[in-house]
């Protein structure tokens, strides 16, 4: 009677752990195209431009702890260590944070200052605000959907806008393009 009650007991397991396991792998296969740190944050979309508006103790619960630290603290990631500094693929370039489109890899350029470099944004992807922190007057760009913090844009850039707009690696998701 015991044995046949655990038996049966562990067959229901074992069907529960298949169940499980196969619904995992369904909701990986919907989610393959984000970067990692995003497997878990149901406001990441390259498509949906809905204004995003929440706590910073909500992000904290949905970022990896580098974005947590870029995005929502305004750190910056250590000089040439990012993933897209020496980097020249084809593609476009989303907020990590919640995947809206920000810059074009054609306005990517070389710079030498140790973070990835573009000389133009998308209008409807950043905006901009006063940064005196640090001792230093500079212009904070930050994500135009969730108020992210990207980086920052100076005025020492290539033709044809002549404005360099430094950012953290971690702070871009990059997709190439087909
Ligand atoms: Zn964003």
């Amino acid at each position: 009677m015991n044995l046949s009650f655990n038996r049966r007991s562990f067959l229901y397991i074992l069907l529960l752990m298949i169940i499980f396991s196969c619904s995992k792998f369904s909701n990986l296969s919907n989610i393959n195209t984000m970067p990692n740190t995003e497997n878990k944050n149901p406001f990441f979309s390259t498509t949906d431009t809905t204004q995003i508006d929440i706590s910073n103790t909500e992000w904290k619960k949905i970022l990896s702890p580098e974005l947590y630290a870029i995005a929502r603290e305004a750190s910056t990631e250590r000089p040439m260590s990012g993933k897209y500094n020496d980097f020249d693929e084809i593609g476009e370039y989303y907020c990590a944070v919640c995947g809206n489109h920000l810059f074009r890899s054609t306005a990517k350029f070389s710079s030498s200052c140790g973070w990835p470099s573009f000389f133009e944004a998308d209008k409807n992807g950043v905006k901009y605000r006063k940064d005196i922190s640090h001792g230093m007057d500079r212009i904070e760009v930050l994500c135009k959907r969730c108020n992210s913090h990207l980086g920052h844009v100076f005025n020492d850039g290539p033709k044809p806008t002549g404005v360099r707009f430094c950012m953290n690696s971690i702070s871009l998701h990059f997709e190439p393009k087909n």
